[in-house]
């Protein structure tokens, strides 16, 4: 599979602002943030998109679930509410093709999304 920005922020090659990390799983906050509280959780194994995710990988799904909602505690917004977000594919937004939760919250959110 090929490098991709977030193969390199796991790999200590680009600097980003981890604020969780286990040995699944790595949260860091969104280089350009959509609302006060946007951060990325992003599984170690590079799955290009939610479409080449497997059965072997369904426990693994449910971490970056988990990590989100402690990501979410751990900043405050677990109660006030927030929006965890995955763009698959280009026509969805997808720019990086490392699969990856947003969790979005700090301000009222709209619905549906754009
Ligand atoms: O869902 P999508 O692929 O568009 O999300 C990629 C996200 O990665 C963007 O929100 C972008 O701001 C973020 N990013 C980042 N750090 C980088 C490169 C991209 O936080 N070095």
């Amino acid at each position: 599979m090929s490098e991709t920005i977030f193969s390199r922020i796991l790999s200590g090659d680009i600097p980003a602002d981890i604020i969780y990390e286990d040995a699944e799983v790595v949260a860091f906050r969104d280089v350009n943030p959509q609302a006060p509280v946007h951060v990325l959780v992003i599984p170690r194994k590079p799955i290009p998109t939610l479409n080449d995710a497997q059965p072997e990988d369904t426990e693994l799904l449910g971490r970056l679930f988990l990590a989100a909602a402690k990501v979410a505690a751990q900043e405050g917004i677990a109660e006030s509410g927030y929006r965890t977000v995955v763009n698959c594919n280009a026509g969805a937004g997808q720019t990086v093709f490392h699969l990856h939760l947003h969790v979005l919250g700090g301000r009222p959110l709209q619905w549906p999304p754009g």
